[in-house]
């Protein structure tokens, strides 16, 4: 700062002392005189000036040549590089003149000049890292691939350069096809700049077609550690990535009819029910629910589950117990032998109050299958039709030492969730958790003393959910809340059904977990 004054100060008085210099000359009628010994020399006002460019050109070649005897006398006392510095100093300038020019002919286009100006520069500067970057730009820019890979690979020996040079061939592998070798120079790039947000999104792409699941999932935190994605995103992205086998049927830029294939595929996949589930839902949120039945119904075709009621359920929330068993048809016509059809079916019908309907719909379930859930339903049924309180009661404790019937259990803990969840609450294992009976150790271990569950038997209506339904999702507290629904929302004699309580859904035991 203080120099930049300095300097223009000195600027200001030398033009002051020009001017003035040339009104001298020009005042006194022209005319300099010098007295060199007894000579004396006298110019014109325009020699005058002539002469004084010449004194100052004489000057500048006087100090020129003083800088190289002082550098060759330098030399002469053992500093070897002296002189080659004195000559670096107009190789520079002529280099970086190279360098300009270079990325002159590179924005307008002209390829073949760019590296002609770059391997100038390059003779001049022995800057590889700055000419290298020109010279590889130019050559891809025309065309020449084998030039550009040859210069990247240059650019990997330097710190400064490897990501350019890592990103650089990492486009060539792509762009040929490569996926293999693409995918572990991404990875590298990565690991040199994580933040880099061109790079996450290649790593990604990639090993999702790699179908490295866990790989891209941890790319994906990494996104969201960086802020280069809002958490909602990343924890739809996630689960879709958790699904792994089922994924076309969340892929958003799938057709409707390539999910419904998907489903179809993917009959036996444990990740159907889920996949299917946030599909729809994912339709939902865009209000095209059309898709969103179409999709829920192809999968309760390849596999009935209490999931897909719940999300179909979701579809039209407030309407009347009739029209939704006339619309559950969609599901209820497929599968019918299936017994989470027939499960469904009798609880619609027990939202209705058709407890005539219900049981028919229940079948021969209670006496093959007498699980939690069936026996709950049963009770319901049981009150409904007006049976006496203490057969209600009896069927209600079978219900609670009856097994829970299938859950989404851990395959690594065992623990059970209420809901489908990419990775296991308890144990954090990724992708576990599958649709099957817990095992009797578990169910018992999270039964607990079942004290808690009594109060819900005897029907009292002012009961509020307590915590067992509040409680940890995690636990077998699911079953429970079954049978706490089926008593408060069946109009029993003596259970008023709560106020609070307006929806009848009939499959709302299962979906209560949410
Ligand atoms: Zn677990």
């Amino acid at each position: 700062m203080l120099w930049s004054l300095i300097k223009f100060l000195i600027f200001i008085g030398l033009v002051a002392a020009l001017a003035f210099g040339a009104m001298y000359l020009i005042d006194t009628g022209g005319g300099v005189r010098i007295a060199v010994a007894n000579t004396e020399f006298s110019f014109g006002p325009v020699q005058a000036v002539v002469a004084a460019i010449l004194l100052l050109i004489v000057l500048w070649i006087v100090l020129k040549l003083a800088g190289l005897l002082v550098a060759t006398l330098r030399f002469l006392n053992g500093d070897e590089t002296a002189i080659s510095r004195w000559f670096d100093r107009s190789r520079e300038r002529k280099g970086f003149e190279a360098l300009a020019d270079g990325l002159m002919a590179l924005a307008s286009g002209e390829s073949r000049v760019a590296m002609s100006k770059a391997a100038k520069a390059e003779r001049y500067l022995r800057r590889p890292e700055l000419t290298n970057l020109i010279t590889a730009q130019a050559a891809e820019m025309a065309g020449d691939g084998k030039k550009a890979e040859e210069v990247y690979k240059r650019l990997l020996a330097d710190d400064r350069t490897r990501f350019v040079g890592v990103r650089g061939i990492m486009k060539q592998k792509i762009a040929a096809g490569d996926t293999d070798t693409a995918l572990k120079l991404a990875e590298k790039a990565f690991a040199l700049k994580p933040r880099h947000e061109e790079t996450q999104d290649v790593l990604l792409r990639l090993q999702a077609e790699q179908h490295d699941w866990k790989g891209a999932r941890k790319t994906l935190s990494t996104k969201l550690k960086y802020g280069a994605l809002p958490r909602p995103v990343h924890r739809r992205r996630d689960a879709v990535l958790a699904l792994g086998e089922a994924r076309d049927v969340v892929d958003d830029s799938k057709s409707i009819e390539a999910r419904e294939a998907a489903i179809e595929a993917n009959r036996l996949s444990p990740d159907l029910v889920p996949a299917a589930v946030m599909a729809a839902r994912a339709y939902l949120e865009r209000d095209q629910r059309r898709y969103a039945t179409r999709v829920l119904k192809k999968a309760w075709g390849a596999a009935p589950h209490p999931d897909i009621a719940g999300a179909f359920a979701e579809i039209e929330p407030d309407e009347a117990p009739k029209d939704r068993i006339k619309r559950f048809q969609a599901l209820t016509r497929q599968n019918p032998s299936h017994s989470e059809t027939k499960l469904l079916l009798a609880e619609l019908n027990v939202a209705a109050e058709d407890f005539a309907a219900a049981r028919a719909a229940l079948g021969d379930l209670p006496e093959t299958m007498p699980n939690t859930r069936v026996l709950a339903l049963l009770a319901a049924i049981e009150r409904g039709e007006g049976a006496p309180e203490s057969q209600v009661r009896e069927i209600l404790t079978r219900a609670l030492s009856a097994p829970r019937g299938p859950q989404w259990v851990c395959d690594n803990c065992q623990n059970v969730a209420g809901d489908w969840e990419p990775v296991c609450t308890n144990c954090g294992a990724f992708d576990a958790l599958s649709w099957r009976e817990p095992p009797a150790a578990a169910a018992s271990a999270v039964r607990g003393p079942g004290g808690e569950v009594l109060p819900l038997l005897t029907g009292m209506p002012e009961m509020e959910p307590g915590p067992v339904e509040n409680g940890d999702r995690g636990s077998a507290a699911q079953a429970e809340e079954v049978v706490e629904e089926e008593v408060r929302e069946t109009p029993a004699p003596d259970t008023a059904p709560e106020p609070g309580e307006p929806e009848p859904e009939g499959e709302k035991p299962r979906t209560a977990a949410s």
